[in-house]
């Protein structure tokens, strides 16, 4: 994500909702407890992978030097062959020009015209500028840090599927988690700039209310921070096919369950 998105601090309130069952009695027309999923229609499913940022406007610069835009492309499109592979064949890749709110707006615009059953948006990680680094790389002074690894999951609470999104992030953490994939809670840290409130700490998922791509989109959109990219040794892991291939599965598996649970 890039700074500017950063800067809108939310105070959070935790809303804990206690449910307790007295009895294991049932209504009549309750579903069959352990009733099998209804049949997942691949074929029908419409996912649609958000490229973060732009060509214009790349988001952040890895250890190396390589825009973040770059990573998400690549990996939205490994992502895209999966889900096609595996059945999921009206999967299509966002991608949009420009800079600043504009090309925020149009996503969701996107997304609400086309009203696909999931938006997943795509994007690689950075840090807080206290953390930030300089080192020399062929001969050219970056900036990393390697403090922090791993992926996370952002939902909003003012998008108007929020439930259905949150399930979808903890479908996909859980998948991500299934393939050993480290995952990082620095956005939950107490400094300027972070600070999310963990809605899943498991699945690694949390509250972001204010993107405009999770907010303004009236279907079930997640955000997936594959990893930090201005981490020297994480850049070169997910530059990797095989890293996006793992990822890419990890997607599948996640798409897959929350198809079942939506049809
Ligand atoms: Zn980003």
């Amino acid at each position: 994500m890039t700074k500017f998105l950063r800067d809108w601090r939310y105070p959070f309130v935790a809303a804990v909702l206690a449910v307790a069952f007295g009895g294991a009695s049932f209504a009549a027309d309750d579903p069959v407890p352990n009733a099998p999923a209804p049949a997942c229609k691949p074929e029908s499913f419409r996912v649609m992978l958000d490229v973060g940022h732009t060509v214009d406007q790349p988001g952040a610069t890895s250890a190396r030097g390589v825009a973040e835009h770059v990573f998400n492309l690549r990996l939205a499109k490994r992502i895209e062959r999966a889900l096609r592979d595996g059945g999921f064949v009206r999967t299509r890749l966002l991608v949009v020009r420009g800079s600043g709110r504009k090309q925020l707006l149009a996503r969701a615009k996107a997304a609400n015209a086309e009203k696909p059953d999931l938006l997943l948006s795509i994007h690689h990680d950075d840090v807080q500028s206290r953390y930030h680094a300089q080192w020399r790389f062929e001969g050219r002074e970056r900036i990393y840090s390697d403090r922090f690894a791993g992926w996370s999951l952002f939902v909003s609470q003012q998008n108007r599927q929020f439930d259905a999104s949150l399930a979808f992030a903890k479908t996909l953490g859980a998948a991500l988690r299934a393939k050993n994939l480290p995952f990082t809670m620095h956005h939950a840290e107490a400094i300027p700039g972070e600070g999310r409130e963990v809605l899943d700490r498991d699945a690694g998922v949390f509250r972001y209310d204010a993107l405009i791509v999770l907010k303004d989109s009236d279907v079930p959109a997640v955000l997936l921070e594959a990893g930090v990219i201005v981490n020297r040794a994480e850049e070169i892991l997910l530059a990797t096919p095989a890293r996006q291939d793992v990822v890419a599965a990890a997607v599948l598996s996640a798409v897959q369950g929350f198809c079942a649970e939506r049809k």
